[in-house]
């Protein structure tokens, strides 16, 4: 068989936000394909409508945008293969399901949900299979009158696979190997439903890969109990030849601890676990996103890329472009990979390393206007370039800085108690009629003029700066204050000298 092109999908269901370990998949997937030429495929699985939340669709595609995942074909781009969501599929799927029943691999059931419930009830661990199928109302059991009859009039059915029993079915997984299962342990799963005239997951995935041309499956651990079954749907439906290569994902485990990665861990300890904001649109609960927290979305990338896939090398920083020459499902840990939040911080610091100044300015400008302030760019930069290496996080600039757009209303008890001495309150207005005749624009020249005078009054330097910076700031922080008069000007500086005088003295 000729080599076919390598085309993945990434098949979200659009039942709320998006979480990270989807993302990581969506990642995976996209280095994959693009590692070999390939192409990936957004495609929305919303055949429960149970479970349909408005605005997911919107969130993943807005998600991915932001990290700058591109899709080659689907939902928001379109392609050769569309509709690429399920819901606008429904006559492709009913076609293939009229397949299964008249090959006789599928059959129809009609046993109402209250039927079900007292077999559940009368046979512990009950589950619709080879071994109870010939005592459920179906059409194994019942005439074809019987079941044309009930058909016409309206009855609610659901069509579920005949499962052959005592049989073992090999799963051949690029990550963990051969997988064999039993198919004593798998139930008759339901493939469609009448009611809403819609196929479940099971039917509509299988037959989408198949239609889709999709050549691998990469997707997270939690569907490798459902693997063994689309074994048999591609065998059933004759596209064993070309049943896509399965590689399924490890888990993302809590930061500390056993157990998945939940939204809760997140809430608990102070981390999103979403790649945007997401407001529920039920509940109305908001939760934070790595957009709104800062985060750069190359920093989110890197970090993700990493947990559960090593390259290899003995780096950490890699661009997309490096994480696409890399990236190889053999170096996909079968472990599950812990999450480590702290880590997280420490790629987005070493981003912001990477940025230059004029870049953390433009990011760093809506966030002033959303303080209220507005400041010339070549003043900006000049503010940011002195702050931007304290920090890991563009809107954690605002809490270095914002003593230079607003005056201290109060002052640091602490710095005050160490920083303001007795001979402060004579030391700083000498000092202030020093500055009287500098031009605060030429920083180095200032300090110069101002270190001499110290040193020929026998002053202590620390002694009068730090009261300096407590009377001007308000606490002992901050960079040089030749920088920060420079940024005030005189007037502002004077000012809110004078008002520390009054308070402190
Ligand atoms: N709709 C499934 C999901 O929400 C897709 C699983 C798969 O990739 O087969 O993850």
């Amino acid at each position: 068989m000729a080599e076919r092109k390598v085309r993945v999908r990434f098949a979200p269901s659009p039942t709320g936000a998006l979480h990270i370990g989807g993302v990581r998949t969506a990642l995976y997937n996209y280095l994959f394909a693009k590692k070999h030429g390939g192409d990936l495929l957004l495609r929305i699985e919303d055949t429960d409508s149970q479970r349909f939340v408005p605005g997911a669709e919107d969130y993943i595609i807005e998600s991915f945008k932001w990290l700058g995942i591109k899709f080659d074909e689907g939902v928001g781009i379109g392609g050769d293969h569309a509709p690429y969501r399920q819901s606008e599929r429904r006559d492709i799927y009913k076609k293939y399901v009229q397949q299964l029943l008249d090959a006789g691999y599928a059959y129809m059931a009609f046993d109402t949900p209250a039927e079900l419930e007292e077999k559940h009830k009368e046979i512990p661990n009950f589950q619709y299979d080879a071994h109870t199928r010939m005592s459920g109302i179906n059409s194994l059991t019942l005439s074809k009158e019987e079941v044309e009859k009930r058909v016409a009039n309206g009855e609610k059915y659901v069509v579920r696979i005949k499962v052959q029993p005592d049989e073992d079915i090999e799963v051949d997984d690029l990550i963990r190997g051969k997988v064999v299962i039993n198919s004593n342990v798998l139930d008759d799963k339901v493939l469609y439903k009448a009611a809403d005239e819609l196929p479940t997951y099971h039917l509509a995935n299988i037959v989408d890969d198949h239609l889709m041309e999709i050549t691998h499956v990469i997707r997270g651990e939690e569907w490798l109990p459902s693997a063994p079954l689309h074994v048999l749907l591609y065998r059933c439906f004759g596209w064993a030849d070309t049943m896509p290569k399965f590689a399924h994902l490890p888990l993302l485990l809590k930061p500390e601890g056993n157990g998945k990665l939940s939204k809760r861990d997140g809430d608990r300890l102070g981390f999103p676990v979403f790649p945007l904001q997401w407001k529920d649109p039920k509940t109305g609960d908001m939760s934070s996103g790595y957009r709104e927290s800062g985060y750069f979305p190359e920093a989110t990338i890197n970090f993700l890329a990493l947990l559960g896939w090593n390259p290899g090398i003995d780096r950490e920083i890699f661009s997309m472009s490096e994480l696409i020459d890399l990236f190889s499902l053999e170096r996909v840990s079968k472990a599950g990979a812990r999450f480590d939040f702290e880590k997280c911080k420490w790629f987005n610091k070493e981003y912001m390393m990477m940025k230059s100044d004029d870049e953390i300015t433009k990011l760093f400008a809506p966030i002033l206007e959303e303080k209220g302030h507005a400041c010339d760019y070549d003043k900006l930069k000049y503010i940011v370039s002195l702050v931007r290496n304290r920090v890991s996080f563009v809107n954690d600039i605002w809490n270095e800085v914002n003593y230079m757009f607003e005056a201290p209303t109060e002052y640091d008890e602490k710095s005050v108690k160490k920083r303001w001495k007795p001979e402060s309150s004579t030391q700083i207005p000498e000092l202030m009629q020093v500055l009287e005749g500098l031009d605060f624009a030429n920083v180095e020249e200032n300090e110069k003029t101002v270190l001499a005078w110290i040193e020929s009054k026998g002053y202590n330097l620390g002694g009068v700066m730090n009261a300096f910076r407590v009377a001007v700031v308000g606490a002992a922080r901050g960079p040089q204050m030749f920088d920060i008069i420079n940024i005030l000007g005189k007037e502002e500086t004077y000012a809110r000298v004078k008002r520390a005088l009054e308070v402190l003295k």
